[in-house]
């Protein structure tokens, strides 16, 4: 399944509860079902190719926005390339800055370079479709639709570092333990996208993490989602109506992935409020910046110990081990304790 920011699901309890239309509420979860098998494939072709990383050239920190027109073709026509000046459409803008800002963290922080640690060129496309409310990535890309103002405020969603964070850290994670999209390992997906979403939106805006909001896509929900934001790490559950994500295991959403968009992969957008709450709980215990010790032990767990089948029983002892591993004992206890405190170890 294509990572979309907003789950299939909360579409169709939209739909049901007649704040939008059934028919295009519809017609996207079959859009995202169609790029199921594509998005599989560059997931296993990139794996196999893994070996091969060394070979290719030195990075080249190069970012393009393309343009849909609308219109479901992708990349679509180049409106922005690495050299080129701001353009007149903001769309482009956003989409670039907001690109840069996370490719930028990667390299300073993270020491990676792009999505496959390798200097790959981030692609955008913006004004995917019209009135679409939604952004995904897409196995190659990040793709943006202009928001409808029901769902999400028109022009939102490239403009929102959460977003678009969340967004390349798919890449990332495809690139790296490549966790499956489905169940436990699809929430751990999901939710190690958020962690990076919200770790980078506070390194843009220099907060530490009592000051930060953690929340996915602050202010940007529409007329018809009544929300302050599309995921809170800090309170699981309670960032908009229809917001139903557990903060611990004694309320986790056992649901089947049997490709009915209803169940969301197996609740890969509802149980990722657990992990989410796991890292919020460990970044304000440690204190100070979440970009600091907390991003770099989710990082090197993603990066070195995470696989594709790896379960939040996992995710818990992978980031034990690397605090461990890192910083010691002490630190390594701070992470225990939030995977305690949520019910998972
Ligand atoms: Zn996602």
């Amino acid at each position: 399944m294509v990572c979309f920011i907003l789950p299939t699901h909360v579409l169709l309890e939209l739909a049901e509860a007649g704040e939008i239309d059934l028919r295009e509420a519809a017609k996207a979860a079959v859009a995202s079902a169609g790029m199921h098998a594509r998005r599989a494939a560059v997931t296993a072709l990139v794996q196999s190719l893994g070996v091969e990383a060394e070979l290719m050239p030195p990075p080249q920190e190069r970012k393009f926005v393309f343009d849909a027109q609308h219109g479901v073709d992708l990349p679509g026509v180049l409106r922005r390339g690495p050299n080129d000046g701001p353009h007149a459409d903001k769309a482009v803008n956003d989409a670039f800055d907001n690109a840069d800002r996370t490719y930028d963290f990667y390299r300073d922080v993270l020491g990676r370079h792009s999505v496959d640690g390798n200097g790959a060129d981030l692609i955008s496309t913006v004004h995917y479709r019209r009135n679409f409310d939604n952004a995904f990535w897409e196995g190659t890309q990040m793709v943006y639709g202009d928001g409808s103002g029901k769902i999400f405020k028109v022009g939102s969603l490239a403009a929102d570092t959460s977003v678009v964070a969340h967004e390349i850290t798919h890449g990332v994670v495809q690139f790296t333990a490549g966790l499956v999209y489905s169940k436990q390992s699809g929430a751990l997906n999901e939710s190690w996208a958020d962690v990076f979403g919200s770790v980078i939106k506070q390194h843009t805006l220099g907060q530490t993490a009592d000051q930060a909001d953690w929340l996915l896509g602050e202010g940007i929900l529409g007329t018809q989602l009544p929300g302050r934001a599309l995921r809170s790490m800090k309170e699981p559950g309670t960032a908009h109506d229809f917001d139903r994500q557990p903060a611990h295991m004694d309320d986790y959403v056992d649901l089947p992935d049997n490709g009915d968009p209803r169940n969301d992969n197996g609740g890969v957008h509802i149980n990722s409020g657990i992990p989410n709450k796991a890292f919020y709980l460990v970044a304000t215990s440690v204190g100070g910046h979440s970009w600091e010790k907390p991003a770099l032990i989710w990082y090197d767990a993603l990066a070195t110990r995470l696989q594709r089948n790896s379960q939040f029983k996992d995710a818990a002892e992978a980031t034990v081990a690397s605090a461990k591993e890192l910083y010691g004992d002490d630190e390594a206890g701070i992470v225990r304790s939030a995977w305690r405190e949520v019910g998972v170890l």
